[in-house]
C-alpha cells in the first residue's frame, strides 16, 4: 500500500437504490491515535435520507425475495472474496479509524470472511421440515420465508464484523437492509460496503445512511416499513429501541453490554489464568463487549494471582497500533476515556488499589488493574468499556459464582480451573449466553450461537451460528391437499 493510500482523507457518502447520494459532509473523524491524520468525512443524515432508504430497500424485497437463496448466496461469497482481497488495507484503514492494532484488525477482517462464507454456504442449507399429518391426503410442511426490510444498527468497536454477521444472514435470507453504523466508523463501513457493491448487490438491496443516533438511527426504528431492527450496542440505547419497536410491534434483537468475569479457582497456575485474564481485559484495548472486566479470585488466592497478573500486564506494549510491535491501541475518543478514568478516580476514592497502570497521555490509558475494589462499586457492577481490570474477593466457589452473576449484565463469563467438578458446576450455575473454561472472555467461533442474558440482551433471538437465521426469517406452514 502507498503512502498516500495510508493516509488519504475518505470521503463517505450515503447508499440508497444503488446510488451514492451527495450530501455535504458535516462529521469528521481523526486517528484516536494522531489527532493530526484525519480519517474520514462523513454526511448526518436526517429523516428524509433514512426515509429514502428505506423506500429504496421495499422497492428491492420483492425481486431479492424471489431469487433462489443459492444466487444470494453467490453475491455473499464474491462479497467475501472481494473483502479477503483488500483485507491488508481495510484492517488498515480500520486500525487508523478506531485504534485496534493492526493485528486485531486483520483478525476481524478475517472473522468477517469466515462469517461471509459460513452465511454463503447457508444458502444450500435445509430450510423447514415435514411434518406428518392427522390428514392422510395432506402433505403439511413449514417453510421459513423473510421478514422483509430489516434495520441493522450498528457500534464502533467492531466495524467490520459485526454489520457482517448481522448482513449476511439478512441477505441470504432475502431480506433487504439499510445499514446504520456507529458515526465513529463511516469510512471502514463504505469499504465493507464497497465489497457488495463489487460483487453485485443489486440496487435497493443493501442501503447505507450515516449519521446520528438519536437522528438517523431513531429515523430508522421508528419507521413502520421496517419489519425487523437488529442492534447491538449500548442498554440504555437498546432499552429505548424495545420500547419504539415494541409500540410499533417491529421484531427487535438486541445485543448488549457486558460486565464479563473471569473466576480463577485455586488449582488453576497463575501464569496461564493471568494469560487468560490480561488477554481478555486489554486485548482491543478493553473495548469489548466480551472483554474480562472482573477477575474473581477466592480469599487466600489473591496475592499469587496478582503478581502473575501484574507480570503478565508488563509486557503489553501500548503505543501506535499502525506498528506491528504494538499490543494495545488507543481508546477510542475523549469521551470514553473520560469514562474510564472516571470509573478509576471513583474507585480509588471509595478505597481502590492500583497494581498496574491508571495513567493516561493522549488517548492512551496505561493497562489498569485495581485490587480491593468494593464489591457494590460502580466499578465492580457497571460497564466500563475500557483497559480497566478489577479484581474482587469471594469467600467460597459457591460466592464467586453468585458475585459474578450479581451484575445486571450476563453475556460472557470464564472459570479457569482443571477440576472438571468446578467446571461443570460453574457451566450450569454461571447466568451468561456464553461460558468459557480454561479460555479468554472475548473471542467467538462464527458457527457457534452468540448472545447475552438479561441486560446483556432482549435474549428472544441468538446471533451468528445457524440460529442468526431465524431472526431474519418468519416460519410458514403449508397445508398442501391432494
Ligand atoms: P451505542 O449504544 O452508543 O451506539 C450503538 C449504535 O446505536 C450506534 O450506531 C448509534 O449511533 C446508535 N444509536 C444511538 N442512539 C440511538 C437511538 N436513539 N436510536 C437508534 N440508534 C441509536 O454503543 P457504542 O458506544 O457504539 O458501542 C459500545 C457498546 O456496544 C457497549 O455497551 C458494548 O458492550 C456494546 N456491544 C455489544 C456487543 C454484543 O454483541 N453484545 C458487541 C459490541 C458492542
Amino acid at each position: 500500500m502507498s503512502v498516500s493510500e495510508m493516509t488519504q482523507v475518505r470521503d463517505v457518502r450515503h447508499f440508497v437504490g444503488g446510488a451514492w447520494i451527495d450530501r455535504e459532509s458535516t462529521e469528521s473523524r481523526t486517528n484516536p491515535a494522531d489527532p493530526t491524520d484525519l480519517v474520514s468525512r462523513a454526511p448526518d443524515a436526517d429523516r428524509g435520507v433514512v426515509a429514502e432508504a428505506v423506500e429504496a430497500a421495499q422497492e428491492a424485497t420483492h425481486p431479492w425475495g424471489a431469487l433462489s437463496a443459492q444466487e444470494r448466496g453467490a453475491v455473499v461469497a464474491e462479497a467475501a472474496r472481494i473483502l479477503d482481497g483488500r483485507a491488508a488495507e481495510i484492517a488498515q484503514l480500520l486500525t487508523r479509524e478506531e485504534g485496534k492494532t493492526l493485528a486485531e484488525a486483520a483478525g476481524e477482517v478475517d472473522r468477517a470472511v469466515r462469517m461471509l462464507t459460513f452465511y454463503a454456504a447457508q444458502a444450500w442449507h435445509p430450510l423447514g421440515a415435514t411434518l406428518p399429518s392427522a390428514d392422510g391426503r395432506t402433505h403439511l410442511y413449514t417453510t421459513r420465508v423473510p421478514v422483509g426490510v430489516v434495520g441493522l444498527i450498528t457500534p464502533w468497536n467492531f466495524p467490520v464484523a459485526i454489520p457482517v454477521w448481522k448482513l449476511a444472514p439478512a441477505l441470504v435470507a432475502g431480506n433487504s437492509v439499510v445499514l446504520k453504523p456507529s458515526s465513529y466508523v463511516p469510512a471502514t463501513t463504505q469499504a465493507l460496503l464497497e465489497c457488495f457493491v463489487e460483487a453485485g448487490i443489486p440496487a435497493g438491496v443493501l442501503n447505507v445512511v450515516y449519521g446520528s443516533g438519536s437522528r438517523a438511527g431513531q429515523a430508522l426504528v421508528d419507521d413502520e416499513r421496517v419489519a425487523a431492527l437488529s442492534f447491538t450496542g449500548s442498554s440504555g440505547v437498546g432499552r429505548g429501541i424495545n420500547l419504539a419497536a415494541a409500540a410499533r410491534m417491529a421484531r427487535v434483537q438486541l445485543e448488549m453490554g457486558g460486565k464479563n468475569a473471569m473466576v480463577v479457582l485455586p488449582d488453576a497456575d497463575p501464569a496461564a489464568a493471568a494469560d487468560l485474564c490480561v488477554r481478555g481485559a486489554f486485548g482491543l484495548t478493553g473495548q469489548a463487549c466480551t472483554a474480562t472486566s472482573r477477575v474473581i479470585v477466592l480469599r487466600g488466592d489473591e496475592h499469587r494471582l496478582l503478581d502473575a497478573l501484574v507480570a503478565r500486564t508488563a509486557e503489553i506494549v501500548t503505543g501506535d497500533p499502525l506498528d506491528p510491535r504494538t499490543t494495545m491501541g488507543p481508546v477510542v475518543t475523549d469521551r470514553q476515556l473520560a469514562t474510564d478514568v472516571g470509573y478509576v478516580d471513583q474507585a480509588l476514592a471509595a478505597g481502590a488499589e492500583l497494581v498496574a497502570g491508571g495513567t493516561a497521555e493522549g488517548l492512551f490509558l496505561e493497562p489498569t488493574i485495581l485490587r480491593n475494589v468494593h464489591r457494590d462499586s460502580a466499578i465492580a457492577n457497571e460497564e466500563v468499556f475500557g483497559p480497566v481490570l478489577s479484581v474482587l474477593v469471594a469467600d467460597s466457589r459457591e460466592d464467586a459464582v453468585n458475585l459474578l452473576n450479581s451484575t445486571e449484565y450476563g453475556l460472557t463469563a470464564g472459570v479457569v480451573t482443571n477440576d472438571v467438578e468446578s467446571a461443570m458446576s460453574f457451566a450450569r450455575d454461571a447466568d451468561a449466553g456464553v461460558i468459557k473454561i480454561n479460555r479468554q472472555t472475548p473471542g467467538t467461533d462464527v458457527n457457534a450461537p452468540f448472545g447475552g442474558n438479561r441486560s446483556s440482551s432482549n435474549g428472544l433471538f441468538r446471533e451468528q451460528g445457524l440460529t442468526a437465521t431465524e431472526f431474519f426469517t418468519r416460519v410458514k406452514t403449508v397445508y398442501l391437499g391432494y
